[in-house]
């Protein structure tokens, strides 16, 4: 590890990730505060952690270290995962999907995610996988599945709750996956799968590398591409339906790839430049440099494959063994050229992801030296 002059604690977080709007209330300061049951530190209105009682802080550091707002670890993870730039390492990439067809007409892409999972449990080669269920059009809560039916039910953006989203003042994509992992601490749990957005996947490998419980029991981590996550009020709602040029209660489900997708009911398509959206995004989305998920098993994206199919970075052994017994016992299949695959498909995906992952290496530079009157 890095040597850290002195020991920071909750103070700096609040310093130098809260106050200039860096805070993406991962939850995982508070999940896995070391004086936790003393209640030292939670949640505020606003959904950012805050000191409840500031005499129980032991000031061990622990929540600063995990913040993937805070770099101190990340030139160890680098190391550990043999990180190149751009995309960090991986051994190959491939386009991939589903062969069950009623994963497919509910994933996101390819439903390769929610193939594996639906293999490594049948395999009883884990006990349960944290995912992320939608409650309604923009939002989302982690959940931890153990059966076939709970990951299908976790699958894609089709949105089939009965929440409607003008019952919500607040709209968020994005789901704090730590708060599931601290409960995994309280099951019977031994071997479990997380699926998370790049910036959980930094906390969690952190706390393994810190041997923080219960981050032991995560046997593989499956990451999700991520070029930002949105979060808004009613007024800013109203805003974006004006962009977007539809109703929300009108849509069917929403993805991101090059650009951002809408599917609309009536069966029409709508494609929104990305920077258009940035207006909405999240501020520690802004700031934040990992696309491609670069300290996952696996990472996933529709990036670089044709509709319908998820693109698949094969990173470490771990997982490349778990891919492959997943391809040989015909859960999910390689797209091939009679589908439609180019001789040049890996060149042509290592350049996308390479492209977007350097624009949000650029992006996250330029807000983080931001001031916050800049913000
Ligand atoms: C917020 C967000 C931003 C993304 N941005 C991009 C992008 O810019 N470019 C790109 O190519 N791909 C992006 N993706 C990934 C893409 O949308 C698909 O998730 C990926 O291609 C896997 O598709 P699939 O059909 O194989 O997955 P599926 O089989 O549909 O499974 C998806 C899994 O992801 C979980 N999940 C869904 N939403 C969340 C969430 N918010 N937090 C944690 N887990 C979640 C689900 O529970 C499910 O287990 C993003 C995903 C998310 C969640
Ligand atoms: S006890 Fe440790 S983890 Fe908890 S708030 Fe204080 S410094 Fe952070
Ligand atoms: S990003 Fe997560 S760990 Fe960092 S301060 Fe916010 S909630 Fe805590
Ligand atoms: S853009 Fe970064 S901070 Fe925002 S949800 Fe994605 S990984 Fe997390």
């Amino acid at each position: 590890m890095d040597e850290i002059d002195e020991t920071k604690t909750f103070k700096d977080l609040v310093k130098e990730v809260h106050e200039p709007g860096l805070c993406g209330s991962c939850g995982g300061c508070v999940s896995f505060c070391s004086a936790g049951e003393l209640m030292a530190i939670g949640f505020g209105e606003d959904g950012r952690p805050k000191y409840l009682d500031e005499e129980s802080c032991l000031e061990c550091g622990i929540c600063y270290i995990i913040c993937p707002q805070i770099s101190i670890l990340d030139q160890d993870l680098k190391d550990t995962y043999h990180w190149v730039s751009p995309v960090g390492r991986f051994k190959n990439i491939v386009s991939a999907r589903s062969t069950n067809p009623e994963i497919r007409k509910n994933a996101t892409d390819g439903g390769v995610v929610t193939s594996i999972l639906h293999f490594l449990l049948e395999k009883k080669m884990i006990d349960g996988a944290v995912v992320s269920k939608k409650t309604a059009q923009f939002a989302r809560e982690p959940m931890i599945a153990t059966s076939y039916e709970e990951v299908l039910s976790a699958a894609g953006s089709r949105f089939t709750g009965i929440c409607g989203v003008e019952e919500l003042s607040r709209f968020s994509t994005y789901s704090p996956t730590m708060f599931a992992i601290k409960e995994i601490t309280n099951m019977d749990l031994v071997k479990i799968v997380v699926v998370s957005t790049p910036c959980q996947v930094h906390t969690l490998r952190k706390m393994q590398s810190l041997h923080v419980v219960p981050s032991h029991v995560v046997k593989f981590v499956f990451g999700l591409f991520c070029t930002e996550n949105f979060s808004f009020d009613v007024s800013k709602k109203r805003d974006m339906e004006k962009i977007l040029g539809v109703n929300f209660d009108d849509i069917e489900n929403m993805n991101i790839r090059e650009d951002f997708i809408i599917k609309q009911k009536n069966g029409d398509t709508k494609h929104i430049p990305l920077e258009k959206m940035e207006e909405f995004a999240r501020s520690a989305c802004l700031a934040c440099s990992d696309f491609a998920n670069d300290f996952a098993d696996l990472s996933f994206g529709g990036l670089g494959s044709p509709e319908g199919w998820t693109t698949v970075l094969i990173r470490t052994d771990l997982g490349e063994a778990i891919y492959q017994d997943a391809i040989r016992h015909r859960f999910i299949e390689e797209l091939d050229k009679s589908q439609g695959g180019s001789d040049n498909l890996a060149q042509e995906q290592l350049e996308k992801i390479s492209e977007f992952a350097n624009m949000k290496r650029e992006r996250a530079l330029k807000n983080k030296n931001m001031d916050d009157n800049e913000k």
